[in-house]
């Protein structure tokens, strides 16, 4: 007999639960704010890389561990999903460049990951044909580092995917509906209580009354589309005083980012980041000067103040929440963790330490 659960917050972490719990065979009502239509909260402004060794380079190990629980997981799971993983996931590594005058930032990089403990079969210093063979039009860099197993998924097409099967599962899916407070009794809504087995807070930064320490981290990407350029894969260019990540989408088109300001300033993109966006976009290759600017779009992470991950279990309620900038990389791994308490197969202390 399936439990009774009420999720608050249709973001990426909502999302993925509700579907999950829906495919174990519990009734699932989802809850979320905005309005699913027009969907636009961070989980649709986001690159969608997963890259645990990435990461590994700057962030704490259990970062690492569990971005590398997720990449296992994202490919099971999407294969789940009518048509198959194909379009969603991609999954051909991503490339760490430099330019020559900061060739020292790549052996940083380099010396990192051994220092951190990647597994050695996991990365590889290039030689410029095998940076050629691999990405012809990064022809300009000398040497690059491959991660090899790291991946992107197609966002944008897996929110409303995510959407249409927790309706076609049977799940409930209420939009324009803010919860203004997830605990043991239950959820508050303008509308009233609602009780359930369980109640999971997926709010992101809309938690923020109720979580002390989060806090939101704004991004800003930049969508252009360019027929010449072609890269298969993530490419992330190392400077000494910004970070420019390129990530290809379907349709010729790339999102460019991200800024990372220790603010919670929703307004446009500012000039300054959109020209250094621009300017290191231009710098991969010069073709980039004739892509065209789709638009740009700012968000902000939610984020705990060690910029970790929290997941915190109590009688009847789990928050789940601080994915900062690590959301597909971690969602899955969470995921599965909330799964295993709400079903009685692991208690707090046990799942996140
Ligand atoms: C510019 C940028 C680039 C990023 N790139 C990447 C990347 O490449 N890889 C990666 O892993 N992560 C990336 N991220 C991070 C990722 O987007 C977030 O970690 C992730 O979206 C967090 O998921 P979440 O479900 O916890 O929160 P959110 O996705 O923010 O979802 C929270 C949801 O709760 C809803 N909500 C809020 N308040 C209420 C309320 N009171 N009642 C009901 N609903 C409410 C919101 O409307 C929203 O839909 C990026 C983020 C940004 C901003």
């Amino acid at each position: 007999m399936g439990l009774d659960i009420a999720i608050a917050g249709g973001g990426l972490l909502g999302r993925l639960t509700a579907w999950r719990l829906l495919k174990a065979g519990h009734k699932v009502r989802l809850y979320e704010a905005a309005c699913f239509k027009r969907y636009c909260g961070a989980a649709a402004t986001a690159a969608g890389m997963v890259s645990p060794l990435a990461e590994l380079v700057d962030s704490d190990r259990a970062i690492y561990e569990l971005g590398t629980q997720s990449l296992a997981l994202w490919p099971q799971w999407l294969s789940e999903m009518p048509g198959g993983m194909h379009s969603l996931f991609v999954q051909r590594g991503s490339m760490i460049v430099a330019h020559p005058q900061d060739s020292s930032e790549l052996q940083q990089f380099a010396s990192k990951l051994h220092y951190h403990q990647a597994p050695e079969e996991t990365f590889e210093l290039l030689a410029p044909a095998q940076l050629q063979q691999l990405e012809p039009a990064l022809e300009r860099f000398a040497q690059g580092i491959l991660l090899k197993p790291e991946a992107h998924i197609n966002n944008r097409s897996l929110l409303p995917l995510l959407l249409t099967e927790i309706q076609r599962l049977g799940g409930i899916c209420v939009d324009q509906c803010a919860v203004s407070a997830v605990g043991e009794q239950g959820m508050e809504t303008a509308q009233g209580r609602i009780s359930a087995d369980w109640h999971i807070d997926c709010r992101g930064l809309g938690a923020k009354q109720e979580l002390a320490g989060l806090r939101g981290v704004r991004g800003e990407v930049m969508w252009v589309s360019s027929s010449e350029v072609k890269l298969s894969r993530p490419v992330r260019l190392l400077h000494p005083r910004y970070k420019l990540y390129v990530v290809p989408k379907p349709n010729q088109q790339f999102i460019v980012g991200a800024t990372e300001i220790e603010s919670e300033d929703l307004s446009a993109i500012s000039l300054q980041s959109q020209l250094e966006l621009s300017s290191a976009l231009y710098s991969l290759h010069p073709a980039f000067a004739e892509a065209r600017v789709l638009g740009s779009d700012v968000n902000l992470r939610p984020a705990m103040m060690d910029n970790q991950p929290c997941l915190h279990c109590a009688q009847g309620y789990i928050r789940a929440n601080g994915l900062y900038r690590h959301g597909y990389l971690l969602a899955p791994a969470m995921v599965e963790r909330i799964q295993a308490v709400v079903e009685g197969r692991a208690v707090s202390a046990e799942v996140f330490p």
